[in-house]
């Protein structure tokens, strides 16, 4: 299995309710890498891996500190979820990214979050953006 090493993206990119902190911000307990609160950490950090983490048919080159993409299961069950680090918002434009993610869109829906921002690719390689 692979190991998290330098990466902390998902501690930025993703919003975790239980410490009221958004996506697209820096965890106040982050030491990039690593957690302050790491044997107190909430319960949606415990539980949360990423794609890359535990799948090893994702590309070594996707690691999110490198892609600059977390990719996990949408949490409605409907397809994959990129939280992309809006510092990088383009970075899921990235000719090689977004290839692989229209693949992806192939077999299911991909929702993309940018801060705010949701867009989703189905099929068809379309690009539909959300309110
Ligand atoms: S984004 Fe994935 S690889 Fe990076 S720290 Fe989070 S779980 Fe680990
Ligand atoms: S509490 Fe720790 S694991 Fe959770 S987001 Fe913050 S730094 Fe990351």
């Amino acid at each position: 299995m692979r190991e998290c090493g330098d990466c902390s993206l998902c501690c930025r990119v993703m919003g975790v309710e239980s410490l009221d902190k958004p996506r697209g911000v820096w965890c106040q307990h982050c030491t990039k890498p690593g957690c302050k609160i790491y044997d107190t950490r909430p319960k949606d950090c415990r539980t949360f891996s990423c794609a890359w983490l535990v799948n090893d048919t994702v590309p070594e080159w996707m690691k999110p500190n490198k892609s600059q993409l977390v990719l996990s299961p949408n949490p409605d069950g409907n397809g994959l979820m990129v939280d992309v680090d809006p510092q990088c918002h383009r970075a899921w434009r990235e000719k090689r990214v977004f290839e692989y993610l229209t693949q992806i869109a192939m077999r299911m829906r991909v929702r993309i979050n940018i801060g705010g921002e949701t867009f989703y690719m189905e099929k068809r390689h379309d690009v539909r953006e959300t309110a």
